[in-house]
C-alpha cells in the first residue's frame, strides 16, 4: 500500500483539500500520515471513523518514509524542508500549493484537464515534482485553454477582479470586518428613508479614511473600495502576480520556447474567493464565432458558456454564483470594435478550487495512478 503524507491539512487550501478528498473518497487505497509544524502528537483529522495522530512536519526520517508528500503548507515551510528531504537521498514525489519550486527546471505546473500530456511526458521521464499554479493562471486557462490549444491566440491581457482569500484567511476576516465597520457606522443613515445620498457617502468615505479602521492585513481598505497591487514589485513595472501570467501559463502549456504573449493589471476587489478577469485576446485570424465557443465549451468538462445577456450573466456570471464549485463559467464573449480579431470575454472560478486544492488533488490520484501501473 502506497504511502502518503500530507502537511497544511488544516490550512485555508488544505481544509479545502481535505473536503474534497472526502468527497471523492480519495483517502481509500492508502496509508495516509499527517502532519503539523505545531500539533506535533495532538489530534488531526478524523477519517472514516479513525482518529490520526498529528506527526512532527519537521522531521525529516518521519517524512521521507512517505511514496508521496503533499504540502500545503506555504513556501517557507517548502524552501526549509524539501531541500533537506532531498539531500537525504529521498526519491519520493514532492505535490505542493506553494508557488517555490513552480519555475525550476524538474517540476510541472499541474493543471491536468489542461496539460495532462506535460504531465504524462513528465511522469514517463521521472520528474518528481509536481506543482499547484497560481490561482489567477490556473483559472483563465480552465476557461480558454480551448482557444490556446487551437493556436489561435495571438495575445492576451487579462484584466483580474481577485478575491480576499487569495491573500489569506486573516485577508478574509479583515474584509468582513471592514464591511462590519462601514454598514455600523452608517447604520442610522440607512435606516431614515429621507437621507441624503451624498450624506451616505461621506459617512462611509469618513470610515475609510479614519486611522483606526483596520488595514493591517491588506494595507488600505478593500470594503467600498480595490486595491491594484498584488504581490511584489518586478523590476519591468509588473507586479509579481502580473509576472506570473505570462511565466506561469507558457510553462503550464508547455510552450516556454514560444510564449504567447500575456499581460494585464491585476487587481484585487472585496469578492470572498472567487476571482474574476476581463480578457482581451487578439486572435491571429478571424474565427468565427461559433468555432469560438465550440472550443472554449469543449476543452473540459467545467468550463461553460453564459449567453451575452443581462439575465444570464447576473445569474450564472458571478462569485456569488460560483463560490465552493468547481464551474467555470465564461461570458461576455463577443468580437470587439477594435476588429474582427479582437475578442472579449469574461470568466469567474473559486480560486480555492480550480485556483488552489483541485489541482494538487487530481495530480495526487494521477501519480497513485502511475504507480500502481508500474
Ligand atoms: P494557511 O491557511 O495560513 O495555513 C498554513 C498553515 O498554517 C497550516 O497548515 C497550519 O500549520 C498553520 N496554522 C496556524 N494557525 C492556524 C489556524 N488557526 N488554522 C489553520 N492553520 C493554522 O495557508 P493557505 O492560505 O492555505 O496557503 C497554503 C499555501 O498554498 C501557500 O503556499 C499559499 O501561497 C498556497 N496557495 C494559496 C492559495 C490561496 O488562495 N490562499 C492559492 C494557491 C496557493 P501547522 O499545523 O503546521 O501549524
Amino acid at each position: 500500500m502506497r504511502k502518503v503524507g500530507i502537511i497544511g491539512w488544516r490550512g485555508m487550501v488544505g481544509s479545502v483539500l481535505m473536503e474534497r478528498m472526502r468527497e471523492e473518497n480519495d483517502f481509500a487505497g492508502c496509508e495516509y500520515t499527517f502532519f503539523s509544524t505545531s500539533q506535533a502528537g495532538q489530534d488531526g483529522p478524523v477519517i472514516e471513523g479513525r482518529t490520526y495522530t498529528l506527526q512532527d512536519g519537521d522531521n525529516i526520517d518521519q517524512l521521507q518514509s512517505n511514496d508521496i508528500l503533499l504540502s500545503c503548507q506555504g513556501g517557507g515551510y517548502t524552501s526549509k524542508v524539501y531541500p533537506e528531504l532531498r539531500k537525504s537521498g529521498w526519491q519520493g514525489y514532492w505535490i505542493d500549493a506553494a508557488s517555490t519550486l513552480r519555475m525550476e527546471k524538474d517540476a510541472i505546473i499541474v493543471l491536468d484537464p489542461v496539460n495532462r500530456s506535460v504531465i504524462d511526458q513528465g511522469l514517463a521521464t521521472g520528474i518528481k515534482n509536481y506543482i499547484g499554479g497560481n490561482c489567477t493562471v490556473s483559472l483563465m486557462l480552465m476557461g480558454l485553454a480551448g482557444l490556446f490549444e487551437q493556436g489561435w491566440i495571438e495575445w492576451v491581457t487579462s484584466q483580474t477582479y481577485q478575491a480576499a482569500s487569495g491573500a489569506g484567511a486573516k485577508n478574509m476576516r479583515e474584509l468582513v470586518n471592514q464591511m462590519r465597520i462601514i454598514g455600523e457606522n452608517c447604520e442610522n443613515l440607512l435606516d431614515t428613508p429621507s437621507t441624503a445620498i451624498l450624506d451616505i457617502d461621506r459617512n462611509v468615505i469618513n470610515t475609510l479614511r479614519n486611522p483606526a479602521f483596520p488595514t493591517e492585513n491588506f494595507g488600505a481598505p478593500l470594503a467600498a473600495s480595490l486595491i491594484p497591487w498584488i504581490d511584489r514589485a518586478m523590476d519591468n513595472g509588473q507586479t509579481r502576480e502580473e509576472w506570473k501570467g505570462i511565466s506561469e501559463t507558457n510553462k503550464i502549456l508547455g510552450r516556454e520556447e514560444k510564449p504567447v504573449p500575456i499581460d494585464g493589471c491585476c487587481v484585487r476587489v472585496s469578492s470572498m474567493r472567487c476571482h474574476s478577469q476581463a480578457y482581451t485576446i487578439k486572435l491571429n485570424r478571424d474565427v468565427p464565432m461559433a468555432d469560438i465557443e465550440d472550443a472554449i465549451k469543449n476543452q473540459n468538462d467545467w468550463v461553460y458558456l453564459v449567453a451575452n445577456n443581462k439575465e444570464e450573466t447576473l445569474k450564472e456570471l458571478t462569485p456569488t454564483r460560483v463560490t465552493g464549485t468547481l464551474d467555470i463559467p465564461v461570458g461576455r464573449l463577443r468580437k470587439m470594435n477594435l476588429g474582427p480579431q479582437y475578442l472579449s470575454a469574461f470568466s469567474v472560478g473559486d480560486q480555492l478550487l480550480w485556483g488552489a486544492a483541485e489541482p494538487v488533488r487530481r495530480i495526487l490520484q494521477i501519480i497513485l495512478q502511475h504507480l500502481g501501473e508500474q
